[in-house]
């Protein structure tokens, strides 16, 4: 069921949970400012999450309330797992659902990393 993404965030989510080790997850990068790993359903041969450290719902919230630094390290490290892929040639796409209409599942921010074959007009 989407999420509404102007709810407070919920320090129980499950990328919570993976963000502290609690639940398991192939990571396949981590730094100060985010973390990587398979999403456990991949809808393409390569599919990733990338996830901030800090506790952001969405985008939106993320945009809105992280600080300059935290949003430079979150999109260097998705450039980074993209490249460590392996996907830069022939090329990857990035989405970041958000709430209802955007059919946003999990209520951390996630950016999710499709690669490996052509991905067609469209890939949610
Ligand atoms: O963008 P959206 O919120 O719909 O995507 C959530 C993604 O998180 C799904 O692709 C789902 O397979 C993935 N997921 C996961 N591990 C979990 C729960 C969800 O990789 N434990």
């Amino acid at each position: 069921m989407p999420i509404d993404a102007t709810q407070p965030y919920d320090p129980n989510n499950v990328f919570a949970k993976i963000l502290r080790g609690e639940i398991p997850s192939s990571r396949v990068y981590e730094d100060e400012y985010a973390i990587a790993f398979h999403d456990i359903a991949p809808a393409a041969p390569t599919h990733i999450l990338v996830i901030p450290t800090g506790p952001y719902v969405s985008w939106d919230d993320f945009s809105a309330k992280a600080s300059d630094a935290e949003i430079a390290g979150f999109v260097r490290a998705v450039g980074i797992v993209a490249r460590e892929a392996g996907a830069v040639e022939p090329g990857y796409r990035l989405l970041a659902n958000v709430g209802r209409h955007g059919g946003q599942e999990v209520p951390h921010l996630h950016v999710h990393v499709f690669a490996g074959q052509p991905l067609g007009p469209m890939l949610a």
